[in-house]
């Protein structure tokens, strides 16, 4: 089974990068578009996995992988959090 390790490091990533945003909309649909914001910028990252042998790859993440990581996530995050695709308050 192909996986994009982007996905799953944007997912475990972005609640700590929220964490720093304590007066962002924080609904489904604006954490949904900063994810896919930022996963449209950033490299995929596919590797393959074997009947359900799922390999860790965290540790294996570079320090520049990170950097971009953050980097967008941090830029999804301001471009959502100004223009909501909602009213302000829901
Ligand atoms: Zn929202």
């Amino acid at each position: 089974m192909l996986k994009n390790y982007m996905e799953d490091a944007v997912d475990s990533f972005l609640p700590h990068m929220l964490k720093q945003y304590p007066d962002i909309c924080r609904c489904e649909l604006c954490v949904e578009d900063i994810k896919a914001i930022a996963l449209n910028k950033l490299k995929p990252a596919y590797f393959v996995t074997h009947e359900g042998l799922l390999f860790s790859k965290i540790d294996e993440m570079t320090t520049q992988h990170k950097a971009d990581l953050t980097s967008e996530l941090t830029r999804a995050i301001d471009i959502v959090s100004k223009n909501p695709r909602h009213p302000k308050q829901l």
